[in-house]
């Protein structure tokens, strides 16, 4: 891998970097997009070749899971884009959670997740790393102070999730670093799927996160039809152990993959910019529907977090989600809504073309905050790139036949 280049600073500095990449095509060859190099076996062109070559720092290649040429370029946009020196692909973002928190943590050791972390990363801590005898804490991402109440001599990890699944708060990361930063034994690290490297600097905001992981799954790839994941360091020794455990799980990608993630990353920008500004249309649309108790996206005034967000963020992803009010409208009614829509499909995931929609109970999702012990229902919208216009309509439409 080249040495890291400056991060881009700006959404639009990112589309350019996107697009514009000192990546060098063999002989002299000049295409648009690198070339794809797939590989299980590696050939060494003599037994000296064999006993010298080093897999751990790129210098050479040995064996296809330890990376090709393709794998190398991709792991250096991801890790240029924020300004990390350091990416381990795997199969899938859940991948990247779980190798994280194999890797480093060990038995009798502690894990704090926030409150409204993504349900399959609490799933993994609650069940695999449970029996191997790691224990995990939950802390109210909206307050350091629980943060800090939170924390046991025994803990090494700290995740964060900026914005929360579902409920979409934007916490104080500054705040909730300010307090990890006296721990030198604890890793911070943020899942910034939702962030993507563009809507803000994870390395730098607040003391900045010693890791990153992302669903590649998500506006990476861009297209609804690939899973990947990705860890991004800045510090060689923490990238070290996590590849050592990478290498030893076996956790190869597919090279079609990720050549597909490639080729999505030079419109990344302009399509995070694009279902951006729609959901923001869609989210003060929403807010002034009378069905709806509150609508939930950082960059809305009133939403949870709003603030924290202002200060750190310079986009906002294509996520909104509405609270319908439980004493008005049954969660039988919120389903026969969510079945009218017929732009918004019915699906897990997000970051492609296509919108996506989900219903949430809101009964003991939330042990923090105001949603903690709330009935009701949550509709998460993912909102694609299909016409502003069309998709209002699609929506009110869909709250007309609620009756
Ligand atoms: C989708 C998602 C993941 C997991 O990604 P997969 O590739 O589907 O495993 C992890 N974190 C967040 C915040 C996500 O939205």
């Amino acid at each position: 891998m080249s040495s890291p280049r400056e991060p881009a600073r700006s959404l639009s500095e990112a589309a350019t970097a996107l697009i514009h990449h000192p990546y060098e095509a063999p002989g002299g060859f000049q295409s648009v997009q690198p070339g794809v190099f797939k590989a299980s076996t590696v050939i060494f062109e003599n037994t000296a070749a064999l006993r010298s070559r080093e897999w751990k720092d790129k210098t050479g290649y040995t064996y296809g899971l330890h990376g090709t040429p393709t794998t190398f370029v991709l792991e250096e946009r991801l890790a240029t884009l924020e300004g990390g020196r350091q990416t381990l692909l795997v199969p899938s973002g859940l991948a990247a959670i779980a190798l994280v928190g194999q890797s480093l943590l060990k038995a009798g050791e502690h894990l704090l997740l926030p409150d409204n972390v993504y349900g399959p990363s609490r799933d993994f801590a609650r069940h695999e790393l449970a029996q191997w005898g790691i224990t995990t804490g939950f802390y109210d991402p909206m307050d350091p102070a629980s943060l800090a109440a939170a924390l046991t001599p025994a803990t090494r990890l700290v995740w964060l999730e900026a914005a929360g699944s579902v409920t979409l708060e934007f916490p104080d990361l500054a705040g909730l670093l300010g307090v990890i930063r006296q721990h030198p034994q604890v890793v911070a690290a943020l899942d910034n799927t939702w962030g993507a490297g563009l809507a803000f600097n994870p390395f730098e905001v607040g003391g900045g996160v010693d890791l990153t992981i992302h669903a590649l799954t998500k506006y990476p790839s861009g297209g609804g039809d690939v899973l990947m994941g990705a860890v991004v360091t800045r510090d060689e020794a923490l990238h070290l152990r996590l590849k050592l455990t990478h290498m030893r799980l076996g956790l190869g990608v597919g090279l079609n993959d990720v050549e597909l993630v490639l080729r999505g990353l030079p419109s990344m920008a302009l399509r995070y910019a694009a279902h951006d500004a729609s959901t923001r249309q869609i989210a003060a649309w929403l807010q002034a529907r009378p069905e709806v108790a509150q609508v939930l996206h950082p960059a809305l005034p009133g939403s949870p977090g709003h603030a924290h967000w202002q200060a750190s963020c310079s986009g906002a992803a294509g996520l909104v989600s509405v609270v319908f009010d439980g004493a008005r409208l049954t969660s039988a009614q919120v389903d026969a809504f969510v079945d009218a829509l017929r732009l918004f499909k019915i699906g897990y995931s997000w970051g492609g073309p296509l919108s996506l929609v989900m219903p949430y109970g809101l009964q003991g999702m939330r042990r923090f905050g105001p949603l903690a012990g709330q009935p009701g229902t949550l509709v998460r919208l993912a909102v694609g790139l299909e016409d502003t216009g069309a998709l209002v309509a699609d929506l009110a439409q869909a709250f007309d036949a609620l009756g």
